[in-house]
């Protein structure tokens, strides 16, 4: 199947066809031709699909049937993403997907300064790319009129209500007209997103692709038990004799991170954090020499790693795992992205037994072991609480929204909505296994579980961990 059945016009086949995309992914197969007859959307989809182009070409098309006339520019499609980096990168998108249609985009994010956003805003746009506090703060201060919307898209509208922004939503949507086209992508579905969705979508058409933890082929996993104190020596070691040039390193606090990245450095290995303490220039700044490959381990909690497009990344690592089991399946899928292979290890001591097992409950499978000579494990070490994580005494891990969804992922209450607004499935809709490969199929495959809340990481306010 070729985009040119989807119904595209020139301009942005063209485009795509620059961007050396050949066919479209299953999520663009589906979702492109809805949008285009200007239907709501309930998207179930991770980052990693193509969904990003799956929503912004019909979008540019609808906008572009009819130009912006002589008068200055409005606001005609919203996209309300999670965090910054996901803001810079769906606006990229907007412009590379764009860039033969005479439509402008900006996009508006916190964390720097606001008035070269209100001198582009004033200017006139047709797309807006937002994070909802700051959009929030342009309303406020009566920089940006959203009266005019005619498109929204909720981009991972489950890591925004995770973030703690479903009552900034919900003010954003009070800004908006009532008739308008809503699109919703989501990975997970909470009630709390179903009830998002319910009141949001009107008849929506159900575009989704298979979880992405039940397929990740294309990710080869390995576990490297270790004692937590050699963590550090075992991964310079790996990065060192396997000399990897480009490796994300994923760690659960903030101050974790700085101090890893020093110590990498110590070891002649050069590194660079990225989380929500750091500047937005220095977290553009440590992303783009990451990709120019001039700094070689980039460091990230998870939060921050959100929505980090790097083609072709080789190697994800775990240097401790997650306490949340979907936040595994986030990371690794940083890797394996768009049909490339990837390798995703995880250091693990004692102490993070219980997460590996619930990493491995999610996943359905178990994830191969291996002890690195030199680095075997002592057995006589106990487990000690992990600090701000589960069993800790300063303050455990909040339960997920949906006890009974986290329990069991495929139980019902994780699944999509389907009542009043019942959402049809996409004409032809083809399940995807989360790494481009696609097969035809007769059941619907239900997203992840859902995530707790609470997790937004702000500045001196990492709650969960
Ligand atoms: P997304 O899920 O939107 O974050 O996209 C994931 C990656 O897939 C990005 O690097 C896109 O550039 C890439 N991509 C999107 N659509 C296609 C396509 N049709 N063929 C190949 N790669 C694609």
């Amino acid at each position: 199947m070729s985009f040119t059945t989807l119904g595209l016009s020139a301009e942005l086949l063209r485009a795509v066809a620059e961007k050396g995309y050949s066919e479209p992914t299953p999520i663009q197969l589906q979702a492109i031709p809805v949008i285009l007859e200007g239907r709501d959307v309930l998207g179930a989809a991770q980052t990693g699909t193509g969904k990003t182009a799956g929503f912004t070409l019909p979008l540019l098309q609808r906008l572009n049937a009819r130009p912006p006339g002589e008068g200055r520019r409005v606001i005609r499609a919203l996209i309300l993403v999670p965090t910054r980096e996901l803001a810079a990168q769906v606006e990229e998108s907007v412009t590379t997907y764009g860039k033969y249609v005479p439509l402008k985009s900006l996009v508006v994010f916190g964390g720097v300064n606001i008035n070269p956003q209100i001198s582009a805003l004033r200017s006139g746009v047709d797309i807006l790319v937002a994070t909802p506090g700051r959009l929030l703060d342009h309303a406020g201060q009566k920089t940006v009129d959203l009266s005019k919307v005619e498109i929204l898209v909720l981009d991972e509208a489950d890591r925004m209500l995770d973030m703690g922004f479903i009552r900034d939503i919900r003010k954003v949507l009070a800004l908006l007209p009532k008739k308008r086209q809503n699109l919703l992508f989501s990975a997970t579905f909470s009630d709390e997103i179903k009830t998002l969705a319910d009141g949001l979508l009107n008849a929506p058409t159900l575009v989704e692709v298979a979880r992405r933890n039940t397929a990740t082929e294309l990710v080869s996993q390995v576990v490297h038990p270790v004692d937590r104190e050699r963590k550090r020596a075992l991964l310079s070691f790996l990065i060192s004799s396997h000399d990897w040039q480009q490796v994300l390193v994923f760690m659960r606090t903030k101050h974790g991170a700085n101090r890893l990245c020093e110590q990498l450095e110590q070891d002649g290995i050069s590194a660079a954090a990225i989380h929500g303490n750091k500047s937005q220039g220095a977290r553009t700044r440590a992303l783009a020499e990451f990709k120019q490959g001039t700094v070689r381990v980039l460091v990230a909690t998870d939060i921050a790693a959100r929505g980090l497009d790097i083609d072709q990344l080789p190697h994800v690592v775990n240097y401790e795992l997650p306490n949340i089991p979907e936040d595994y399946v986030h990371r690794i899928g940083r890797t394996g992205r768009a049909g490339n292979e990837g390798e995703a290890l995880s250091l693990v001591c004692v102490d993070e037994h219980a997460y590996l097992k619930d990493i491995e409950r999610l996943m359905k499978r178990e994830i191969p072991k291996v002890v690195i000579p030199g680095y075997e494990p002592n057995p006589s070490l106990k487990a000690q609480p992990i600090p701000n994580g589960r069993g800790s005494q300063r303050g455990s891990a909040p339960r997920p929204a949906n006890n009974a969804a986290r329990r069991n992922p495929n139980n019902s209450a994780a699944r999509p909505q389907s009542q009043d607004n019942k959402p049809r499935r996409a004409p032809g809709a083809v399940a995807n296994d989360g790494n481009g490969n696609r097969s035809a199929k007769s059941s619907p495959q239900r997203p992840a579980p859902a995530r707790p809340r609470g997790e937004r990481e702000q500045p001196a306010l990492l709650k969960r961990r």
